[in-house]
């Protein structure tokens, strides 16, 4: 079985990186996770799971003559599959976006859920691909009136290639904020459920600093037990795994969003 999300929002900063290490890992109780830094222009993932050094990413899987196997950028952490992504000018520039959908496909064989963490903007090729591949999107919030109104906007862009919408969380929620107000808008506009709200924290920063992934640097904090609630709150389908290879194979990459 395989169900691929994309962790998308409107803005940089929201914690769609974050909350693509989290969800994984608490998911990771009950399956098998495979987690990619599909954010190829900005790639930051590496940092957030201790894989700085990582000699081989997905930059080397976008370039055709690199002849590196998917396999090679697939490294055991923290109980899940992670795919990190390089961080140069010049292993963006020689990327092949479109080449995404035969990675996607091939790690979709092997793993009953992907998690794409997706680029904040949709201004180019690769960084729609990933909202386009997903069967769903897990859209990540600040609980404000202009993040909601950032994340319907890639709510409509994924609807039109027939992407729907798992849920919404929210996240850096402060004690001062009425997160149910928004979260009665949000309820009206977007598809799926509310998946949670997850404080903010500092605990968050320093797992950042630490590079490791919230739940192991701090499992006990406050805004892991809000993550493992979201992943318990996701309702995980199951496709057909030859089915979803096929279809991403066969997605057809927007020249322009
Ligand atoms: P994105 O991938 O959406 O750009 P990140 O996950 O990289 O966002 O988060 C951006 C910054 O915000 C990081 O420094 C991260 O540590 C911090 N952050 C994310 N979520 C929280 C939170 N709940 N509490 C405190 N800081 C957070
Ligand atoms: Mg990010």
């Amino acid at each position: 079985m395989v169900e691929a999300f994309a962790v998308a929002s409107g803005k940089g900063g929201t914690g769609k990186t974050t909350s693509t290490l989290a969800l994984g890992m608490a998911l990771a109780d009950e399956y098998d996770v495979t987690v990619i830094d599909a954010d190829t222009g900005m790639a930051n993932l590496l940092f957030h799971a201790g894989l700085d050094d990582a000699d081989v990413t997905l930059h080397d899987l976008l370039v055709e003559s690199s002849g590196v196997d998917v396999d090679e950028a697939v490294y055991d952490r923290f109980g899940m599959s992670v795919v990190p992504c390089g961080t140069s000018l010049d292993g963006f520039a020689a990327a092949d976006p479109g080449r995404l959908r035969d990675v996607v496909a091939d790690l979709a064989a092997d793993t009953d859920v992907l998690l794409l963490d997706s680029p904040a903007a949709l201004g180019s090729k690769s960084a729609v691909l990933p909202v386009v591949l997903a069967d769903r999107i897990v859209v990540v919030l600040q609980p404000t009136v202009p993040s909601l109104s950032d994340g319907l906007k890639v709510q409509e862009y994924a609807r039109s290639y027939g992407t729907s919408t798992a849920g919404v969380l929210f996240n850096r929620v402060r004690p001062d904020e009425d997160v149910d107000a928004v979260a009665d808008r949000a309820a009206r506009y977007f598809g799926g459920t509310t998946l949670g709200s997850v404080p903010e924290s500092d605990a968050v920063r320093a797992a950042r600093r630490a590079g490791e992934p919230l739940l192991a640097h701090a499992p006990e904090d406050p805004a892991a037990d809000a993550f493992h609630e979201a992943a318990a709150t996701l309702d995980v389908r199951s496709g057909d795994a030859a089915g979803v290879a096929d279809r991403f194979r066969s997605a057809v990459v927007p020249d322009r969003p």
